[in-house]
């Protein structure tokens, strides 16, 4: 593990693309061309940012 669930290991903060929660991961990254850029903190955020992308105006998204 690169990092700890208590941060000390950070090495740069990252911000999820969706919710804006610090990814203290690699993260998860959308499949989309244009979304490449962006990390996400969950399936859940890249699934949303996905749909929004995709012109869903009110993406609905399983939990988990
Ligand atoms: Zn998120």
């Amino acid at each position: 593990m690169r990092f700890s669930d208590t941060g000390y290991y950070i090495e740069s903060y990252v911000k999820c693309g969706n919710c804006g929660v610090l990814v203290y991961d690699e993260g998860v990254k959308s499949s989309r061309a244009d979304l490449a850029a962006e990390t996400f903190c969950s399936d859940w955020c890249v699934s949303w940012k996905d749909q929004k992308a995709a012109g869903v105006a009110d993406p609905r998204i399983k939990a988990g």
